[in-house]
């Protein structure tokens, strides 16, 4: 299922070291959050059971576990394969897809606060560059129009 996406020698050293679940922040203070399950159901071909699971979008992208690999690969690469999977197949929660739309419409992933910002005397928030990044995503998903037509 992740075949592909996924370097599965890399991931089967992963699963026999297990040396990161000391640094992650999410492992250590979330209970029930332990990449080292997931992967291991990964190398088993048992990877679908997690993409309805909470704890593959618990992890912070925070690189800890990418930046103490001696492979330079990480707990990391598992989870983000597992959120897309999850994704693809619609099994994210529905602050994802809200977060996007916002995303795609604002070009920010929230409102900024403005009666927070004005009581600490912040000024007005910037552009967010919507109209650039809408026009780098028409000309993503007309790229990927194409590629996929060939
Ligand atoms: S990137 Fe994710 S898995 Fe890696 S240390 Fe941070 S929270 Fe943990
Ligand atoms: S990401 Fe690297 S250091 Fe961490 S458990 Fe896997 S192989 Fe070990």
């Amino acid at each position: 299922m992740l075949d592909g996406v996924l370097n599965f020698d890399l991931l089967d050293k992963c699963s026999k070291c297990g040396a990161c679940f000391d640094v992650c922040p999410s492992c250590l203070n979330i209970e029930g959050y332990d990449p080292r399950a997931v992967i291991k159901d990964i190398l088993a071909g048992q990877s679908g059971r997690w993409a309805s699971s909470i704890h593959v979008w618990q992890c912070l992208e925070c690189h800890q576990c990418l930046e103490m690999c001696y492979q330079h690969y990480g707990f990391e690469n598992a989870m983000t394969a597992m959120r897309l999977y999850a994704t693809a197949k619609g099994m994210h929660p529905p602050q994802v897809k809200r977060g996007w739309d916002m995303f795609v419409k604002t070009g920010r992933l929230g409102e900024p606060a403005a009666a927070g910002r004005k009581k600490l005397g912040l000024p007005e928030p910037g552009e967010s560059g919507k109209e650039e990044f809408l026009k780098l995503l028409k000309l993503y998903r007309e790229a990927k129009k194409g590629s996929q037509a060939q």
